[in-house]
């Protein structure tokens, strides 16, 4: 063993320098790449370092930190996850990070996790090792375990030792939401212990580490001491977690089960035995191919995001948008939210002060739930400036048009804005079942105008598809799809065909629950097979989402263009002529009115007359071989679109149309997407 503390030491990306002769500081990663993971190297790097470590006795205190500000640690590789093909090999790899982390949480110091950036998955299971943690409140500092979404379960650590300092509830909740918090609700939650400025991290995980500071041990009042510490509190955990995940996606993932099993048994074990009920979990769980599924997907997400000209949407510092309906309002948000001053123009007054009064109603509650900064929420109603004069629009990089869907309207707009802003500005188009080449026809530079669709509600849909009309630019998509990003959200570029891809997709979707519906089965059992299958909602509750008047205008485009296999709208017209639009009108194919809020809504006491159909709102009589059939016809009608369109190269690629099937309207994701 040598007493003495060495001067620096290097070992791959992990270097170990000493801000005091008694603290060590090991920092993990390349600060030259774009984030740190605990990949193979860096796991043997960190092995090697801390045999070095644990020999220098003349230590008090060991920091744990990233390599540079705002880096902390993203989590494990997740490729290494992919490779893994059998349950033997997954318990080998979580037993290799256990005993990393381990051999962390035994070294008899101060050990201090100083986190900027991102802490997730194993980044948070290492600083889980530690005994304090010290994180900052920079924006960029996001701490979690997501690993559920990834099919598996936080196997490093993660799901013993959080119930262990948080008490199980608030654990099984953080593991199984796969929360991203930022600094102020991970030390509410009391997963951090401290939170500082960035530029005061390094004195405070100092301060730590030499027990100067010292984190208040936290007490537990008897309840929880009941509840955790007894195996009938902890069943009762238990099941309120299970009843929980049940209502939100049924038994289809396995993941969360797994987790809420290995946290509550493990609670009653040694943490050598906890560990060991987590590593035989994730072996499991990571050799099934909902795992593999859930992986390949967010791999395609990640790439997604790496799509576009972002250097050009990261430059831009101003945009308009033309329209201040439900989605130009909240496009103009968006816009202003990632810091763009986004002038928003509507021919109506009203609709203008209608889309100042829901972005503040928005950033309120942001800020009452601690969310938001006061300051960052009048900043962005600052940036957003609703301009009631449409000729004064400044100088956009990117104009934005989401006004009535009118081809007419859409094509004088748009060639006027060609006249009012920069040459260099890109004129984008959120039509939802308009051509965009017969938008840009008339617009001079008709290179310069793209589609980007956004989804309804802008805030939650996570997918954009950017439209490449006849006419426009490469330079135009890259654009598009930059800002997309920026925006936060992932891009697919698609071909400018009727309903482009995900509402084309959807199409012979929806004909084939009318199909099901005119054999036999009610609109009930229709919803229920589909999510039965892993949708989101049925296809009636989602046409009443969507709006009856919308779908049917869709419905037209579609079967004018592909012909009968894109066919509900027969069903929708008698709807249609009864004025039953959906949700918002409070009847469509089930009725909202008066119905009590939890329960779900029962069909419309009118929809059998109106359709014609006796047993449209109840089945009468059993009909077994539909009922059984019914899940896997839904799929395949999207699974046959999906390869007509992939065949006629709507998308580039199986993966992108697996993306935006599952980001465009919930594909079960255990599943892959319809090309898997
Ligand atoms: P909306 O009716 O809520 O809003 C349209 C707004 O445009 C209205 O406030 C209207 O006053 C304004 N307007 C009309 N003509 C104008 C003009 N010449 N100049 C300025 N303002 C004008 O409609 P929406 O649902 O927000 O849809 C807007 C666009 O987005 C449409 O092209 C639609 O197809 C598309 N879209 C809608 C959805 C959806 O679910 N609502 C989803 C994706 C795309």
């Amino acid at each position: 063993m040598s007493a003495k503390t060495e001067k620096e030491l290097r070992v791959g990306n992990v270097v170990v320098d000493y801000p005091s002769p008694s603290v060590a500081r090991i920092r993990i990663g390349d600060p030259q790449a774009k984030q740190s993971i605990l990949d193979e190297a860096t796991i043997a790097a960190l092995e090697k370092v801390l045999t070095r470590i644990e020999a220098q006795i003349s230590l008090q205190g060991v920091i744990l930190a990233g390599c540079a500000p705002g880096r902390f640690l993203a989590g494990a590789d997740v490729k290494g996850i992919e490779a893994v093909s059998d349950a033997e090999a997954g318990r080998k790899l979580a037993e290799r990070g256990q005993a990393l982390f381990q051999r962390i949480a035994r070294l008899p110091w101060r050990t201090v996790a100083a986190i900027d950036g991102v802490c997730l998955g194993g980044g948070l299971e290492l600083s889980l090792a530690c005994k304090v943690r010290v994180a900052t409140d920079s924006p960029k500092t996001q701490i979690g375990l997501p690993e559920v979404q990834l099919g598996i379960l936080p196997g490093w650590g993660g799901t013993t030792r959080l119930p262990r300092l948080i008490g199980l509830p608030k654990a099984l909740d953080w593991i199984l939401t796969a929360r991203r918090a930022d600094a102020r609700r991970a030390l509410r939650d009391g997963v951090v212990d401290r939170i500082v400025a960035p530029e005061g991290l390094d004195a405070a995980a100092l301060e730590a580490a030499e027990g100067k500071w010292q984190s208040k041990p936290r007490s537990r009042p008897i309840s929880e001491r009941l509840r955790d510490g007894t195996s009938i509190g902890r069943a009762w955990v238990a099941r309120v977690a299970r009843d929980r995940v049940r209502q939100q996606t049924g038994d289809r993932f396995p993941a969360p089960f797994a987790a809420i099993d290995v946290a509550t048994r493990g609670l009653a074990l040694s943490v050598d035995g906890s560990l060991a009920l987590e590593a035989k979990a994730v072996g499991e769980l990571v050799a099934s191919p909902i795992c593999k599924n859930l992986v390949r997907l967010f791999f395609l997400m990640e790439s997604a995001k790496r799509q576009g000209d972002r250097e050009r949407a990261a430059a831009a510092t101003e945009a308009a948008v033309m329209g201040a309906g439900i989605m130009g309002g909240a496009i103009a948000a968006l816009l202003a939210e990632q810091g763009i001053a986004t002038r928003l123009h509507d021919s109506r007054a009203q609709a203008l002060d209608a889309a100042v009064a829901r972005l503040r109603e928005r950033l309120d509650r942001r800020v009452r739930e601690r969310r938001l900064e006061e300051a960052a929420a009048r900043a962005v109603l600052d940036r957003f400036q609703p301009t009631p004069d449409g000729s004064r629009l400044g100088k956009p990089q990117i104009v934005v048009e989401a006004i009535v869907e009118n081809l007419a309207e859409k094509k004088a707009l748009l060639t006027k804005l060609a006249e009012q802003v920069p040459e260099s500005c890109v004129l984008a188009t959120n039509t939802s079942s308009l051509s965009v080449t017969e938008l840009q026809s008339s617009v001079p530079h008709p290179e310069r105008v793209v589609g980007i669709h956004f989804f309804n509600p802008v805030e939650k849909m996570p997918l954009v598809e950017v439209i490449r009309g006849a006419h426009t630019s490469e330079e135009a998509v890259a654009f598009a799809c930059g800002l997309a990003v920026r925006l936060k959200k992932t891009p697919v570029v698609v071909a400018d065909c009727p309903g482009f891809l995900v509402n084309r997709i959807l199409a012979p979707y929806l004909a084939q629950a009318a199909a099901l519906l005119r054999e036999g089965l009610s609109i009930s059992q229709i919803d229920r097979a589909a999510v039965a299958a892993g949708m989101p909602m049925g296809p009636f509750s989602l046409l009443d989402e969507v709006g009856l008047d919308t779908a049917a205008a869709a419905s037209r485009v579609l079967t004018a263009a592909f012909g009968d296999r894109m066919a509900a709208g027969s069903l929708l017209e008698p709807l249609l002529a009864a004025k039953k639009l959906g949700r918002k009108s409070g009847s469509g194919f089930y009725q909202y009115e008066d119905h009590k809020k939890g329960s779900s809504p029962a069909p419309d006491p009118q929809l059998s007359s109106l359709l014609g159909i006796p047993w449209a709102a109840s089945a009468s009589g059993p009909k077994a071989d539909l009922l059984q059939s019914a899940p896997s016809r839904l799929l395949e009608a999207i699974a046959s679109e999906a390869r007509l369109a992939l065949a006629e190269g709507v998308a580039a690629s199986a993966e992108e149309i697996d993306l935006a099937c599952v980001l465009g309207f919930g594909y079960p994701p255990e599943r892959g997407g319809p090309l898997r």
